[in-house]
Parts: C-alpha cells; structure tokens; sequence
C-alpha cells in the first residue's frame, strides 16, 4: 500500500552502512601475524607456525578421517587429437570423510615413443581445481560436447585440466563440495543455471555452527586427493614424489590453500585469484561464501599464505581488468607479490616464482600451461622427483 506521497517505499537522503568502518577496523587490526623475520631460518620457523594457525582457523584439525580407496565406476577412451595425446578419462569417486564423497575425472594419457612426458623436477600428477560458473569438474575436463560446460569453457578458458593431460600430465579433476555432482539441495537440478551454480552459500550456513569451513573443506578433500592419487600412483609406477596443482579463480583459491599447507605440492599455478583481503574481499563483501573464513584477516594476508608455497615452483596469473581485483586494480596484487617475492627471495629461489600479467577481465589464459616443462618420453625410464 502507498503512503499518501504516494510513493512506495521511504527514500533516505543518508545511508548509515558499515564499510568504512569496517575497513577502518581492518587497517586497525588485520594481519598480526605476517612474517618479520630477515633469514630462511626465521622464515622456517615462522611457516611452521602460521601453518598451525591456519589449520585452526580453516577448521582441518576438527575434519574426520576414513578409509577405503577410490572407486573407478566408469571409462572412455579419448582418441588422439592434434598436439594432444590420447587418454583414459575414468570417473572416480573417493570418501573423504565418514559420509562424504568426492567424484573426479583421472586422465590418463597413453604415452608411447617420442611423446611428451614431465621433465627433470616437473611433477606427473597434476590436480585441476575447479572455480564458479563451470558446473566443477566438467568445464576443467572439458565437457564441451554439452553446451552449457562448452559457454563455460568459451568464457573463461576453463578445460586446464584437459589441457594438462592433452600434454602428457596425469591430471585429476574433482567437484569439490557444492560443485557438480555435489551440490546440495538448493542447487540440484538440471536447469543451465542450477547446474552451472553452487552451493557454497548453503554449506557455508551449514558449516559455521559446526566450526567450519568451506574453504577448509575443500582443502581437506584436495588433500586426500593427493593421498588417493600417490598411492595409485605407486602401484601405476606415476612419479609420486612431487605433484601440481592448477586453478582458475575458486580454483585458484584452492591451489594457494592447499599448496601453502601440503608440501607434497611442488608446481603451483594459481590464476585469477592472488589479491589483498582488503580491498577483495572486505571491499568487495558480496564475493562467494567459500572465500570467508572467520578470523582470517587478523592473522594474515594473502600474499603472507602465498609465501608458505616458497621456494616451490609458483606460478601467479593476472588479469590487469579482472574486477576482483578490486577498485585499485592490478597495484592490489602487485603489494602482495611484493610479500611473496620477498619470500622466495630468503631461499634464493626468485628464479621458482613468475608472476604473469594478461589483458583483459576474469579469465584463464591457457599459453601460461606452456611454460611447464615437458621431456620426449622413452616409455621406460620412469624418474623419480625428490
Ligand atoms: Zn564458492
């Protein structure tokens, strides 16, 4: 009913939100824990540390384990196609926790003589993370043959995990919780827009009562991934001593988390998503449920969890329009590549970290994949990585 203005609703000339204060609070209290020390010895110290901080906060020290191995519940085979080679896509579903299961693809590549095969230090197991928008796994994997992962493909570049095994990499590409196969009630369907969507809002609401995480979650699930995947690995005769990780935005989330937590992971590329907390998150406050973690800004900023991954081989990918980089742009992730480098530069290790700025908005841009390196195979002489 219409007061007798007849308007609607009362407009106000004056908001009184909370942002500015919010920030204000931010610059008064975040990030008490960076590292200020001078030596890798300081820094060893320091990671050890913030390790334990981090686990608390992510909730994984409160995770349930269980048993049992991955279940294999389907194959098909990938002809070779030009400059690719031809693979074994199997759908795969382990538990990892009492109750919770995580369907992925395992690509297989057929190696023979004179095709591409890892090199030197370059791990043969990558896991390929999934962000929003491309229904999980199956834009990373390259569904295109369904038109709404194929729209998801074309606008933001998602198939690395394809990708990655086209070149010779055995590459998992799991749903992670909310994703795909495993969304939650309000975002079951079959509708493009259900099936493209999440439910990381949900699990969100569900998870901090119980104290946790989602993001401690999918950490948690990437974790007995790589479990999952060494052992196989073992038994195939894979090089289990070194393993990568790759994602796009969500995705990207996940590789920093696991890859600043799990030194089993020795290749990282993480893109579209390495920026400060401040203007990303808090500035930026309608973000993705799964990217807030309470607590977190207190003790860290990004660039500090990034720094973890040190002296490991890191790849950071940027988009100079990406619009979650926040209103300051491209200098939102620059200050945190300073706190990176800084880092890797303790090791020595300056040459392992490579920061690789692209045109344009939100999206992966699959050329950095290149920069991986790859040796002609003999179908033999397996190496092992330290
Ligand atoms: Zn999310």
């Amino acid at each position: 009913m219409s007061d007798q203005t007849g308007q609607d609703t009362i407009h106000y000339d004056r908001y009184y939100g909370s942002l500015a204060a919010m920030r204000a609070r931010f610059d008064r209290r975040a990030r008490r824990d960076a590292f200020s020390g001078g030596t890798a010895e300081e820094f060893e110290i320091w990671r050890e540390r913030s390790r334990a901080t981090l686990t608390s906060l992510l909730g994984l020290d409160r995770m349930e384990r269980c048993g049992g191995d991955a279940v294999v519940d389907g194959e098909v085979y990938l002809p070779a196609e030009e400059g690719g080679l031809a693979l074994r896509r199997e759908h795969c579903i382990l538990q990892t926790e009492p109750g919770i299961y995580m369907p992925f693809y395992l690509f297989i590549p057929e190696y023979g003589e004179n095709t591409p095969d890892p090199a030197g230090d370059t791990p043969q197991i990558f896991l390929a993370l999934p962000g929003h928008q491309g229904a999980g796994k199956e834009s990373v994997a390259g569904r295109g043959e369904f038109p709404a992962v194929a729209a998801a493909i074309d606008r933001f570049q998602y198939d690395y995990g394809l990708r990655l095994a086209r070149m010779g990499f055995v590459t998992a590409c799991p749903d992670c919780r909310g994703f795909g196969e495993r969304r939650d009630e309000a975002a079951q369907g079959d509708e493009r827009e259900k099936f493209l969507s999440c439910s990381c809002f949900h699990l969100s609401h569900m998870a901090e009562g119980l104290g946790q995480t989602v993001c401690g979650m999918l950490v948690w699930d990437a974790m007995r991934l790589i479990d999952h995947l060494t052992e196989r690995g073992s038994r195939e005769g894979w090089r289990t001593g070194c393993i990568g990780c790759v994602g796009f935005s969500g995705g990207g989330m996940q590789t920093l988390w696991t890859s600043a937590l799990d030194d089993r992971v020795t290749y990282t590329l993480i893109s579209g998503y390495l920026y400060g907390y401040r203007d990303s998150l808090l500035t930026l406050n309608g973000n993705c449920s799964c990217n807030y973690i309470p607590h977190l800004w207190e003790h860290f900023d990004m660039g500090d969890i990034a720094s973890l991954i040190a002296p490991g081989t890191l790849l950071v990918q940027s988009c100079r329009e990406d619009h979650l980089n926040g209103p300051r742009g491209l200098d939102n992730v620059t200050e945190q590549m300073v706190t990176v480098r800084a880092a890797y530069r303790l090791f020595g290790a300056e040459d392992a970290l490579f920061h690789d700025v692209c045109p344009g908005g939100h999206c992966f841009h699959p050329e950095i994949l290149d920069r991986i390196p790859r040796i002609v195979h003999n179908g033999r002489d397996v190496k092992r990585c330290s």
